[in-house]
């Protein structure tokens, strides 16, 4: 009978990660573990979603869903390649799927970029939202002017929360410590930095058009910087509104708000300037040919106490899957890494798209799995439990996950829709004190 059960582990707890476990769940002889080092899930849904944008997050109640059904379960507070190998996960389950995502920042390639006051989105985006990995970052905001690189949504998400009020975020999750820090700050200019043009921006409409109504930060734009009107109408839908909003700023009087938001194109980063810490980034004027930015051997300087650079992300290697340091993904096809082996999502195929690309990806890769991969009498779960239980490894179920919830929606004060916990040993402390026990996966 055993044998007739198909055992599937997936690494990581984000969309691509709940949105294959529902597909594949829907098999009722499919049994799979969703294993996450944190002991919080949800992946970015949690540590990436900007906190002011709460209605995107509610997207986990989705997965909450799956994560209750019966042959569905989750297992947090378990890193795959600390606690257990893939190897081992192999052993164990007749499929494993990688879902990690793209946790690390690309880095710039340009002298300087070590300087203090230099961050990666992965991290400044993470010390924001009170990811473990990154709440203890010295990161200072209490400067007056901030340097953005990139021209996709996470720059418009990290420049949004450093020019936002505080009572513009009464309704977020952000941490408590990073709003003391930005809401203390000085800032009067944020520069957003693309190496490429207007039109080549990755921005979408909903999410650039909200800069335009925010309390004290008025959105700018340099209108010599466009090109001719009549070029918009070949653009597709999205990206001609997208440009029609920029042409927008250009109109905007910089003097009508005490934050400067500007939006600099043709511009790529060159040298962060300081000795011990930023005081100034320096970039180089750019044409575009055949859609690529060229140099143009231009070079200027912007003062800025800090610069958060939005360039793209990169997956972190795990010891045993193959790893392609180029890209800084698994390399793959069509989602097959080895065999009885996936990635999905952006460890399949890097860090682009929203969280609904990641439903028919899961749903891909689930049904490739059930086409390809046999049930061979694995023990699964069992032998998982059987592992954990041997290292004495504290693991954390989905319904201590929701004690750990409760906790937080308790705790939150004024608006706030919860206060979340920063450190991991602060969620298993709170576990003890509801009467949960990390380590209950050891239980079921
Ligand atoms: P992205 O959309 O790929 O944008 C990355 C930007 O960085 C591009 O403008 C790119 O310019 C630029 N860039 C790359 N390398 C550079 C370099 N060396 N120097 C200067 N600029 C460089 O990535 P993202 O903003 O990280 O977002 C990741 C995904 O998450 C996207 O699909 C995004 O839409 C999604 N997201 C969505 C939301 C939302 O819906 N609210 C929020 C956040 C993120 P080029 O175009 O010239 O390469």
């Amino acid at each position: 009978m055993t044998a007739e059960l198909l055992h599937v582990a997936i690494a990581g707890s984000g969309p691509a990660g709940y949105y294959t476990a529902e597909a594949l769940a829907r098999a009722p002889h499919v049994r799979v573990d969703i294993l996450d080092r944190l002991p919080t899930p949800f992946g970015l849904i949690r540590g990436g979603v900007a906190p002011d944008h709460q209605s995107i997050k509610q997207v986990a109640r989705r997965y909450e869903q799956t994560a209750l059904m019966d042959n569905v379960r989750f297992l947090g507070n378990l890193a795959i390649g600390r606690d257990v190998s893939v190897e081992e996960l192999l052993g164990l389950y007749d499929a494993v799927v990688i879902a990690t995502g793209a946790a690390k920042d690309r880095p710039l390639g340009i002298p300087g970029e070590d300087l203090k006051g230099v961050w990666g989105a992965g991290a400044f985006v993470g010390w924001y939202n009170s990811h473990p990995d990154h709440v203890d970052l010295d990161i200072v905001t209490r400067v007056a002017s901030v340097a953005v690189i990139g021209n996709g949504n996470v720059a418009l998400d990290v420049a949004r929360v450093l020019a936002k009020t505080a009572d513009e975020m009464a309704d977020s999750d952000l941490d408590e410590h990073a709003a003391r820090e930005i809401h203390g700050a000085p800032i009067r200019d944020i520069y957003i930095f693309g190496r490429r043009g207007p039109a080549q921006v990755s921005f979408t409409p909903k999410e650039l058009g909200e800069l335009d109504h925010l309390a004290r930060c008025v959105p700018l734009a340099d209108a010599a910087q466009f090109p001719p009107q009549e070029e918009d109408a070949a653009l597709p839908p999205g990206q001609r509104r997208v440009v029609g909003l920029l042409r927008g700023f250009a109109g905007n009087r910089p003097d009508t708000k005490p934050v400067r938001l500007h939006f600099v194109f043709h511009a790529r980063p060159a040298r962060v300037v300081g000795s011990d810490r930023v005081c100034a980034l320096e970039l180089e004027r750019t044409r575009i040919e055949e859609g690529r930015a060229v140099g143009t051997g231009e070079r200027f300087e912007v003062p800025c106490g800090l610069v958060v650079s939005c360039i793209g992300y990169r997956s972190s290697p795990i010891p045993g899957v193959p790893y392609d340091e180029s890209r800084g993904l698994f390399p793959n096809q069509d989602g097959l890494i080895a065999e009885r082996l996936y990635a999905v999502g952006w460890a399949r195929r890097g860090p682009s798209g929203t969280i609904g690309t990641n439903k028919p990806d899961g749903a891909e890769i689930a049904a490739r799995i059930l086409a390809e991969v046999e049930p061979t009498g694995r023990p699964g779960r069992a032998g998982l439990d059987a592992l954990i239980a041997g290292r004495g490894l504290d693991c954390v179920t989905f319904r201590d996950w929701q004690r750990i919830d409760a906790a937080e929606l308790a705790a939150a004060r004024d608006r706030h829709p919860r206060l979340k916990f920063r450190h991991i040993e602060d969620m298993l402390a709170a576990l003890h004190a509801t009467g949960g026990d990390p380590g209950g996966s050891r239980r079921s």
